[in-house]
């Protein structure tokens, strides 16, 4: 078996330089050249904001300074997302990263929550979280590391401006022996025996060889599509919006430390606070509304001045086939999307980054590999994707034609047994792999009124005055909590405007 020394990056946006950096740095004792190609012509797609609390590892293996990542991306931190108008108009309800409460006598929260409700004893479930009620209050502080704390029931992520992200993590790289190379790909160059990949020729002539390609092309998937016509799985059907309208605008009050998604007539808007501006974007199904009414809507609707005119990006949600496909690995947008409704793109760069190295090949990619490398980001996708399609089969909005349809659109099975699961005394499908767990269903699921019939029947073993009372000792906790917590604006010049390290 012949060892991999030469992995070629064909692409510069987030996945590109995500890969770089983490690539080099966990193969950094190992004699393997890792050269990036990328074009200034072709360019990146410029999107991407919102991320998940999972960056906060893939930064730290990088060993990265949080405050000096802060300020080098103009980031915010983020405790969830809060999400209007998508149960009945004027609801809202945020998914936060954190649990709502902690087990009672081994039984989830919820469950006690559910009977306290059916007992008119039970106040709205948000209550119960610190980082819900932290978040809406315009608060932030890291968690405790103290697990008896309340402050340790919580996690937190980044709004960031991804360009400024992928520079930075570009200079990472290179500073550590990652070679970049600017042109455009003319030709790819395969083995005529077993259609491997040998290398990419430039526009210039120039020929970059390699053993390992990751293709970071973004949405044409120049080495796993249109080399190696891998295939795509096409997930219109259930999540059919296929365009987005972005525009940054100026910040005009303090920036939240929530992203928020608001649905509108035709999809949804997302608004993503940074530092330095706030960015905003529609997403929208272009058979429902134009461009043009999409734009006038997202501009309409901005808090501050828009800072250019909006840009249209169209995309076909769905998943390639293989992703790992002989010795080419897709990562990012060629792998496939799904819309930013949970902010999961990065994170699934990052799970493919990390699944890579986990499986890391010889030169022939043995095919054990990349069987199993596919099959866990197809978990991860097809679990991401029941998740986002709730969002949209739940809704109970009943003034525009998509949203109508989309209620009475057909739903994955495997989403269906879920729901049918919750539906019936509270019980969330657990599963091991896979990104959104236990609160993030219940979020959803209470927040747009899908309510279970009756409640788990082992809650009943419990004094239903003394789950009532540790309810409201919890209640109370984290209204205390939130009180001594610092305005997130505050926490954040702390930070921002803290000496940078020599
Ligand atoms: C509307 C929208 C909103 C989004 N919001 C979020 C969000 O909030 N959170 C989140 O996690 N993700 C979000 N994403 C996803 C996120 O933007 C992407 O996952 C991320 O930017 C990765 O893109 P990429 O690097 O795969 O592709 P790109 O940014 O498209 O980069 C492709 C690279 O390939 C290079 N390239 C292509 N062809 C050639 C060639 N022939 N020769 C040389 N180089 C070439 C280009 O120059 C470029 O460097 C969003 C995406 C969209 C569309």
């Amino acid at each position: 078996m012949t060892p991999i020394r030469k992995i070629v990056i064909v692409g510069g946006g987030t996945a590109g330089w995500m890969t770089a950096a983490g690539l080099a740095a966990v193969l950094k004792g190992l004699p393997i050249d890792i050269q990036l190609v990328e074009s200034a012509e072709i360019g990146t797609v410029g999107v991407g904001e919102a991320t998940v609390p999972h960056i906060r590892d893939y930064n730290a293996r990088l060993g990265l300074d949080e405050a000096d990542f802060m300020r080098k991306t103009q980031a915010t931190y983020k405790l969830g997302i809060e999400f209007r108008d998508w149960g009945r108009k004027g609801e809202a309800y945020v998914h936060p990263f954190g649990a709502f409460g902690q087990p009672i006598a081994g039984i989830p929260f919820h469950q006690h929550w559910l009977r306290a409700r059916a007992r008119g004893e039970a106040a709205p479930i948000q209550a119960y979280s610190l980082p819900i009620m932290a978040g809406l209050a315009g608060k932030f502080a890291p968690p405790s590391s103290d697990p008896r704390s309340l402050g340790s029931t919580f996690s937190y992520a980044y709004q960031f401006d991804a360009g400024l992200y992928a520079l930075y993590l570009r200079a990472y790289s290179e500073a550590r022996g990652v070679v970049r190379t600017e042109g455009k790909i003319a030709t790819v160059a395969q083995r005529p025996d077993d259609g491997f990949v040998t290398g990419v020729t430039l526009e210039s002539g120039h020929t970059i060889e390699g053993d390992l390609f990751v293709d970071c092309s973004g949405f044409r998937g120049l080495l796993i599509e249109q080399t190696l016509q891998a295939g795509y799985d096409d997930w219109t059907q259930w999540l059919p919006c296929d365009r987005a309208a972005a525009v940054p605008c100026d910040s005009v009050e303090p920036a939240t430390p929530l992203t928020r998604a608001t649905s509108d007539a035709a999809g949804w808007r997302w608004r993503i606070p940074l530092q330095h501006r706030v960015g905003n974007g529609y997403v929208y199904c272009s058979s429902y509304i134009s461009d043009d009414e999409a734009a006038r809507v997202l501009v309409e609707k901005l808090d501050g001045k828009p800072q250019q005119d909006p840009r249209f990006l169209r995309f076909v949600t769905g998943r390639r086939k293989r992703q790992w496909l002989k010795n080419v690995v897709a990562i990012g947008l060629s792998s496939g999307f799904l819309e930013p409704l949970e902010s999961t793109s990065i994170h699934l760069i990052q799970v493919a980054i990390s699944t890579l190295l986990e499986l890391f090949p010889h030169q022939g990619c043995e095919q054990a590999d990349q069987d199993e490398y596919n099959r866990v980001m197809d978990l991860e996708f097809e679990r991401i994707r029941d998740f986002l399609v709730l969002h949209y089969h739940a809704n109970q909005r009943e003034d525009s034609a998509f949203w109508n349809d989309r209620r009475a659109a057909p739903i994955p099975d495997s989403l269906a047994r879920k729901i049918a699961l919750f539906r019936e005394r509270g019980v969330v499908a657990a599963y091991k792999d896979g990104f959104f767990k236990e609160p993030s269903w219940l979020s959803v699921y209470l927040g747009q009124n899908v309510l279970p019939d009756g409640f788990d029947p082992l809650v009943e073993a419990i004094d239903p005055a003394q789950s009532a009372r540790l309810l409201a000792e919890l209640k109370a906790a984290v209204a205390r909590t939130v009180e001594t917590m610092p305005e997130h604006e505050t926490f954040l010049r702390s930070v921002a405007d803290a000496r940078a390290p020599a």
